[in-house]
């Protein structure tokens, strides 16, 4: 049984105080939310403080994003050394956003993986076609594609933390589709829509890693995901939980769309 996971990416947003608040707000409503995986990534500059905010909650953290190198002369980078002593459990990879202007390839998307779980960080994994592609009737070519390329070379060993045949051992991958046409854009997938794509990405983990492996996966759906399409979208087979941009960067929003993956 695969447990839901939320996760807040807070893009760009909020000050440090912000953030701090938001993070607060949280913190008090969820408390006593079970059943459910709560993460939120805040910009670099506030994590030190979210992380101060969140202690003692259930709430994890993550970073929107790394370097695949520990250390070195790579100005203005952030390594996943770094990111873990801050306690980051998560880091988000390969975002349309940081594909579409930093030009972030596969081969580079496929080296920040590695640098992820070299060091034991959850590496959420996020692939989806652009409008102009799905129009094309060429969705699952480019998701197979970009998940073939971004986890070349890595193995079952690569992605499990702990003891290969402890069932409590944890696998340090998500994936997350996000249709680019449905990013902060308002218009989300249907699930039935995002439940093909979902499928048709878990039968290709089971092929590049294997069945187990595969079911153990969690498949997340992100594109304007928000309180009046969570629960339709959660309840769906393969639908494991959200990675949600806009409607987190709000207490009362974002928990609503987690209570709603608690009640699947
Ligand atoms: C995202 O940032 O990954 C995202 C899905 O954004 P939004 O929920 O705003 O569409």
């Amino acid at each position: 049984m695969r447990k839901p996971l939320i996760v807040g990416n807070w893009k760009m947003n909020n000050s440090t105080a912000e953030s701090v608040d938001l993070a607060e707000k949280l913190k008090k409503v969820i408390k006593d939310m079970a059943g459910v995986e709560v993460v939120v990534a805040p910009p670099f500059t506030a994590l030190g403080s979210v992380r101060k905010a969140i202690k003692g909650s259930n709430i994890k953290l993550g970073a929107q994003n790394l370097f695949w190198e520990d250390k070195g002369a790579y100005t203005g980078e952030v390594s996943p050394l770094m990111i873990r002593d801050l306690d980051c459990e998560y880091v988000i990879i390969g975002h349309s956003e940081r594909r579409e202007y930093f030009k972030e390839s596969d081969e580079i998307v496929n080296k920040k993986i590695k640098a992820a779980l070299r060091n034991k960080l959850k590496a959420i994994v996020c692939v989806g076609e652009s409008l102009k592609e799905r129009e094309e009737d060429k969705t699952m070519q480019v998701i197979e594609s970009q998940l073939k390329k971004g986890l070349e070379g890595i193995s079952t060993l690569n992605l499990i933390q702990g003891e290969i045949r402890n069932p409590k051992s944890e696998i340090l991958l998500t994936i997350a589709y996000e249709p680019v046409w449905a990013i902060g854009t308002g218009r989300n997938a249907t699930p039935a829509q995002a439940n093909e794509v979902h499928t048709y990405i878990r039968k290709l983990l089971s092929q590049i890693f294997n069945e187990d492996i595969a079911s153990n996966i969690k498949i997340l759906y992100g594109g304007s995901v928000k309180l009046s399409n969570s629960a339709e979208l959660m309840s769906e087979k393969e639908i494991d939980g959200a990675l949600v941009g806009g409607a987190s960067l709000e207490a009362e929003s974002f928990t609503e769309i987690i209570r709603s993956a608690c009640m699947v």
